[in-house]
C-alpha cells in the first residue's frame, strides 16, 4: 500500500503548480507584478518543504536533510544578497546569472543521474526516454549555462561581442556533434553507465563550448533577445528533470519558464521587426556596428529657461524614456515634471518603446516605481500615430529607440526595428551628457534634426533644474 504522504505529496506539487500558473498571470500587470512574484515563491517554497516531508524512495525519507537545509539557507542568503545591492540597471545582468545558474542545476542534475540508471536489466539497452531525457536536460541545461555566463560578461561589458562568420561553421559542426554523440551514447548497450561515463562529460564539454560560441557573436540591440531565449532553455532543461524525478512541480515550473522565455523571445523578436534565425546567425549592432551614412546638421542647445517655457507652454508633451534615464535613477523627479506639467493643463504622456532600457519592460517598471499613473504609459505602436501632433518629444536617455537610421538607412545596422517617431514631433528635446552612443554603438541622425535641442547634462540634475525653473514660470 501506498504511503498516505504520497497522495499528500501529489496534492502539494498540484497546489504549488497552481500558485506558479497565478503567479504568473499576475506578473502581467505593474498593479499585481509583486504579489505575482511573491506568490509564485511561496508555491515554490511549499513544494520543497513538502517534498522534504513527504518524498519517499523505496520506503525511505529523504536523506542529508542537513546538507539540504544548508544548502537552501546559504543559496538563500547569497541570492538575497545580491539581489539587494544590484542596482536596477544591472538587472539584466543578474536575471542572466540566476538563469545560468538553473541552467548549471539542470546539467548536473542529469549528470548525477546518469551513472545511477545501471543495475537493471532492461536498462542494459540504453535506448530508452530516460536516457534521453537525462541527455537533453545535460545539453540544453549546459548551453544555457555557458550562454547566459556569456550574456552575463557582455551586459556588463566584461566581454566584447566577437563576431566573425566563423562562428556560423563552428556552432553548426558543434550542433552536429552533440547530436551524434547523443545518439553514439544512446546507442551503446551497457548495463553499467559508469563505462560510458567519459562520454556524457564529453557531450556536457562539447554542450558548454557551443553554448558560449552560440553567444559570442550576437550583440549590440540583439541583446534581449539572446536572453529571453537562454531563459526559455532553462525552462526546459528544468522540465527535463520534471520528468526525470516524476515530478509535477519541477515539470510544471519548467514549462512554465520555458513557454513564457519562449513567448517573450517572439515578442522581442517582433519588437525588434526580426526573424530569430537571423537575431542568432545575422550580425546585428555590437561594439563593431558603425552608422553606415554620415551625419548632417549640426548640433543645437536650448537653455533650461528655454526649455521650460517652451514644455510650459504647450499642449501635448511626450516623453520617451530610455536607459540613460534609469542610470540617472531619474525616474521620481520625471514623475515629478510629469506631474507639475499636467498641473498646468499640459497633456504629458510616455512613450514606451520594448525594448528600451536594458530589459524587458524597463521603462514600465521604473515609472510604475515613480508613481506615474498607468494610463499614461503608451506603448510605442499606440503613441506613434499622434506623434505629429505632439508640441515637444522629450527625450531623456534614450538613443537606439529613436534613432530613424532604423527607418530609413538600410545600410544601419539597426535598419527594421521600429522606434519611437520623436522626429515627427514639431518639437524635440534630447536630454543626455554628451555626445556617447546607445547600445547599439551607432550615430543617431536624430540629434542633428533641425527640430532637435540639446539638453546636455546628467538626466537627474537636468531634470531637477528643468522642474525648478518651470516652478518659477
Ligand atoms: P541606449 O542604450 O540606446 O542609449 C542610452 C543613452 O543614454 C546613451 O546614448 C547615453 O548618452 C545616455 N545616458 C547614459 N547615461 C546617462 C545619464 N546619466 N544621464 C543622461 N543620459 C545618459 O538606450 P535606449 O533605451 O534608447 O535603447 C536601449 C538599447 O539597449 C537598445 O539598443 C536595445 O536593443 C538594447 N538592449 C535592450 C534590452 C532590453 O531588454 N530592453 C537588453 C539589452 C540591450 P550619453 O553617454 O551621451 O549620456
Amino acid at each position: 500500500m501506498n504511503f498516505i504522504g504520497t497522495y499528500i505529496l501529489e496534492i502539494s506539487y498540484i497546489v504549488a503548480s497552481v500558485l506558479f500558473i497565478l503567479g504568473l498571470k499576475m506578473l502581467s500587470h505593474p498593479v499585481t507584478a509583486r504579489r505575482g512574484n511573491l506568490l509564485a515563491a511561496f508555491g515554490m517554497t511549499f513544494a520543497i518543504i513538502a517534498t522534504i516531508l513527504w518524498h519517499r524512495h523505496n520506503n525511505e525519507r529523504i536523506h542529508n536533510i542537513g546538507y539540504i537545509v544548508v544548502a537552501i539557507l546559504a543559496g538563500l542568503a547569497v541570492g538575497w544578497f545580491i539581489a539587494v545591492k544590484v542596482k536596477m540597471t544591472a538587472m539584466p545582468q543578474l536575471v542572466s546569472f540566476f538563469n545560468g545558474m538553473g541552467g548549471a542545476c539542470a546539467a548536473l542534475i542529469s549528470l548525477l543521474e546518469f551513472p545511477k540508471l545501471g543495475g537493471d536489466a532492461h536498462l542494459a539497452n540504453m535506448f530508452h526516454g530516460e536516457v534521453l531525457d537525462i541527455i537533453l536536460g545535460m545539453v540544453i541545461g549546459s548551453v544555457s549555462f555557458a550562454g547566459s555566463m556569456i550574456a552575463y560578461g557582455k551586459l556588463d561589458e566584461k566581454i566584447l561581442s566577437w563576431k566573425a562568420p566563423v562562428f556560423r561553421y563552428l556552432n553548426i559542426s558543434i550542433l552536429v556533434l552533440i547530436i551524434a554523440l547523443a545518439v553514439f551514447i544512446m546507442s551503446r548497450g551497457t548495463v553499467n553507465p559508469q563505462d560510458i561515463l567519459g562520454w556524457m562529460y564529453l557531450l556536457m564539454a562539447l554542450s558548454l563550448v557551443y553554448g558560449v560560441f552560440f553567444v559570442m557573436p550576437i550583440g549590440g540591440a540583439d541583446m534581449p533577445v539572446v536572453i529571453s531565449l537562454l531563459n526559455s532553455f532553462t525552462g526546459v532543461a528544468a522540465a527535463m528533470g520534471g520528468f526525470l524525478y516524476k515530478n509535477q512541480a519541477m515539470l510544471t515550473g519548467g514549462i512554465l519558464v520555458g513557454s513564457a522565455g519562449t513567448i517573450l523571445t517572439i515578442l522581442m523578436c517582433k519588437a525588434m521587426n526580426r526573424s530569430l534565425g537571423n537575431v542568432i546567425l545575422g550580425a546585428f549592432g555590437g561594439a563593431s556596428g558603425a552608422a553606415s551614412g554620415g551625419v548632417a546638421g549640426s548640433i543645437k542647445e536650448i537653455s533650461l529657461s528655454d526649455a521650460a517655457v517652451l514644455l510650459n507652454y504647450s499642449q501635448k508633451v511626450v516623453i520617451i524614456p530610455g536607459y540613460g534615464l534609469a542610470v540617472a535613477q531619474a525616474q521620481h523627479i520625471c514623475s515629478e515634471l510629469d506631474k507639475l506639467l499636467t498641473e498646468r493643463g499640459v497633456d504629458v504622456r510616455f512613450a514606451i518603446h520594448p525594448v528600451a532600457g536594458r530589459m524587458p519592460g524597463h521603462m514600465n517598471v521604473l515609472m510604475a516605481e515613480a508613481d506615474v499613473a498607468y494610463d499614461k504609459l503608451i506603448e510605442m505602436d499606440d503613441i506613434n500615430p499622434d506623434m505629429p501632433n505632439t508640441d515637444v518629444a522629450v527625450i531623456i536617455g534614450a538613443n537606439d529607440v529613436v534613432n530613424p537610421a532604423a527607418l530609413d538607412d538600410p545600410a544601419s545596422p539597426i535598419y527594421g526595428m521600429p522606434i519611437i517617431k520623436a522626429h515627427e514631433a514639431k518639437n524635440i528635446i534630447v536630454m543626455k551628457r554628451g555626445m556617447g552612443k546607445g547600445y547599439a554603438a551607432i550615430e543617431n541622425n536624430l540629434f542633428y534634426n533641425d527640430k532637435t535641442r540639446m539638453l546636455f547634462g546628467n538626466a537627474k540634475d537636468t531634470l531637477q533644474k528643468l522642474v525648478g525653473e518651470i516652478k518659477n514660470l
